[in-house]
């Protein structure tokens, strides 16, 4: 099995990739203590590479990190980069986007799931990169009780219910964060 750093100190993270990576002969260990990027990029992109290279560089192994966020159409591709900064709570968050969109109407609240990941070597070089894109819209009040953020306010292209309403292993085989990951599993697992 390859072993290699996940730069998130989320544990739930760390399962979910493991859930499918694990399946590729690859297994993702939790960043140690003292994990404390500055992600002050103004991409999705630079965001994953300086998590990633932080994981590396304080550990002296390989490291995948991930970034990950909302953009809505009607905002401008807001929230974007600042997903996880939008508001304070989940709910709030929530809340908060629902009501700046109150006034657009059903054909104007397209949105994407972005997923950008970045695998560095021991020293924090980039050695590869994949983007994950998950197409839907913004419903008008949230259903569903599954996944996390705004999973229950986003209405999945094609399927007329949210990602709150999807079982894990659906939101596996459509999920931006499963886009970015399974090319990325190919590449480590042909060229480590
Ligand atoms: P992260 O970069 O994966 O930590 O994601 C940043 C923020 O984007 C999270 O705090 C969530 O608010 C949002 N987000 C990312 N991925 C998802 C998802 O799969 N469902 C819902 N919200 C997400």
């Amino acid at each position: 099995m390859i072993e290699i750093v996940l730069a998130s100190s989320n544990s739930h993270k760390v399962e979910e990739i493991n859930s499918i990576a694990n399946k590729h002969g690859i297994n993702f260990i939790k960043v140690q203590e003292g994990f404390d990027p500055v992600e002050n990029g103004t991409t999705f992109f630079e965001n994953s590479f300086v998590k990633a290279r932080t994981a590396s560089k304080l550990m002296g192994r390989y490291a995948l990190a991930d970034d990950a966020g909302l953009c809505v159409d009607a905002l401008g591709g807001r929230p974007g980069i600042y997903s996880a900064r939008y508001a304070n709570s989940q709910s709030e968050k929530i809340s908060k986007l629902l009501n700046e969109l109150k006034d657009v109407s059903d054909e104007n609240r397209g949105a994407m799931f972005v997923c950008s990941m970045v695998l560095t070597d021991p020293a924090g070089n980039i050695l590869h990169h994949t983007m994950g894109v998950c197409d839907g819209k913004i419903a008008f009040a949230p259903y569903g009780d599954g996944g996390f953020g705004y999973d229950p306010i986003f209405m999945v292209d094609g399927l007329g219910i949210t990602m709150a309403q999807l079982s894990l292993e659906e939101k596996n085989s459509l999920s931006h964060r499963a886009k970015a990951l399974l090319p990325m599993l190919e590449w480590i697992k042909d060229n480590l």
